[in-house]
């Protein structure tokens, strides 16, 4: 066990970074120092699916219930559509075992629930890291306002652009999908009626669109994917008009019902969508990358904050088992190999969905793209939706142990 004077600062305090903050107090009894560069923490009035594989976490760390009475449970599993509303297939929503369910979360909820349980005396907020250095005594973090601090380790949930990520082996740049969202909430009193509580995508030519309520479904939850150069020579969000989200869905070859739904909207806003390529190594030393820094994927699988959540499980697990400072760069070394695995097959698979859902490519064949998605739907509930973060990393140090002490 680490020693309680030990000292590692998380640098971001979105949905990873105060997940890992909770992980690293409860699961490893470590002492951390979450710096924010925003003056109060915060996310966009969009939604989030927290999903199986995630909830398994958060309610090992003590905070499901609370999520789970600020989401909405849908009513049964998700269906994929096509552009008149035809059944695809059905979508994976809990897991193999029926224990834990997708919950679709307004992410100003889930931050505030994840923020509450971490101390307020620990997250110091406006402090915007410029840069990270490796140093005798541990790492030195120097902050935009000129100050300096030394801490024994640091996590970067520092997000897409990463500072933390520089200091770490390699740092690709962000990739542009082509794609933007149109995203947003409307109120659960404006729905069509008989509108079903749960997630549905409908697939068209090039774009799709993706709903799911919110809130113990007093919101409802959208986002409209469609082709666009827009992000390449500008910013990468920003305000749009409701009537330029209609008329990418206008036309004989959508649903009208879609069209109706979509008529209620009074709001939107629009985002463009980036990745990387995985990275070949995560962790240098006593600097690690959690989260969005590590593994920006594509949301088409609604997998990024549910693989930060697994992270800053399997993160504490190898801390956990750390004896003293000394020991925290190969715990992180751990980490590394068990995590970049599995986040590196989920930012493939994000591409490949977004594919499928848009007809692109090989996918232009729809029978084709309808049999693969058939296909991704029992993967979602083995693969993703079963996994347990915390074991496979108790397994893995269970195999290192063996290992060192045969
Ligand atoms: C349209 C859309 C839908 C999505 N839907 C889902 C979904 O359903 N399920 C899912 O799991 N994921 C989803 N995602 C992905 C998810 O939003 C991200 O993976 C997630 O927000 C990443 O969390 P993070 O904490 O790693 O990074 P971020 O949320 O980017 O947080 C990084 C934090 O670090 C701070 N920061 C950055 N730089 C510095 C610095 N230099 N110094 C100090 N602080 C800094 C930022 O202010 C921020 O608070 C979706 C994404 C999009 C675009």
């Amino acid at each position: 066990m680490l020693s309680r004077h030990t000292r590692i600062a998380i640098i971001g305090g979105g949905m990873g970074g105060l997940t890992a903050a909770i992980a690293l107090t409860k699961i490893a009894g470590i002492q951390v120092t979450v710096f924010e560069q925003a003056s109060r923490l915060g996310e966009v009035g969009a939604g989030v699916t927290v999903a199986p594989n995630a909830a398994r976490v958060l309610e090992r760390l003590g905070v499901l219930d609370r999520i789970r009475s600020l989401g909405a449970v849908p009513d049964g599993h998700g269906v994929y559509l096509d552009a008149m509303g035809r059944m695809v297939t059905d979508a994976a929503w809990e897991d193999t075992a029926k224990q834990y369910q997708n919950i679709g979360m307004y992410r100003p909820d889930l931050i505030g629930a994840l923020a509450d349980e971490v101390d307020p005396e620990v997250v110091r907020l406006g402090h915007r890291l410029a840069s990270v250095e490796a140093v005798d005594a541990g790492v030195r973090l120097e902050f935009e306002d000129g100050t300096e601090e030394v801490f024994d380790a640091v996590i970067g949930a520092d997000g897409i652009h990463s500072v933390v990520r520089r200091a770490v082996d390699q740092h690709p740049e962000p990739v542009y999908s082509g794609y933007i969202v149109y995203r947003g909430v409307m109120d659960a009193s404006r729905l069509p009626a008989d509108w079903p509580m749960i997630s549905q995508v409908w697939m068209g030519d090039s774009r799709h669109f993706m709903c799911y309520p919110l809130q113990q479904r007093r919101l409802f939850n959208f986002v409209a994917g469609v082709p666009s150069d827009r992000p390449l020579n500008g910013p990468w969000s920003g305000p749009a008009e409701v009537g330029e989200l209609a008329a990418e869905f206008a036309g004989e070859s959508w649903d009208p019902r879609l069209q109706n739904f979509i008529s209620q909207i009074e709001k939107t806003f629009w985002w463009g969508l980036f990745d990387h390529e995985p990275l070949t190594n995560w962790s240098q030393g006593p600097i690690t990358l959690l989260g969005d820094a590590a593994h920006t994927m594509l949301p088409h699988q609604g997998q990024g904050v549910n693989q930060a959540i697994e992270d800053s499980m399997a993160l504490a697990t190898f801390l956990a088992a750390a004896d003293d400072v000394g020991d925290i760069p190969e715990a992180f070394r751990r980490y590394t190999a068990v995590r970049m695995q599995r986040t590196a097959i989920l930012q493939n698979g994000s591409r490949r969905a977004g594919a499928m859902f848009d007809a692109q490519y090989e996918f232009a064949d729809l029978t084709k793209r309808d049999a693969d998605i058939r296909v991704g739907r029992d993967f979602r509930r083995g693969a993703v939706f079963d996994y347990d973060a915390q074991k496979v990393a108790e397994q893995a140090l269970g195999r290192f142990r063996k290992v060192q002490y045969a």
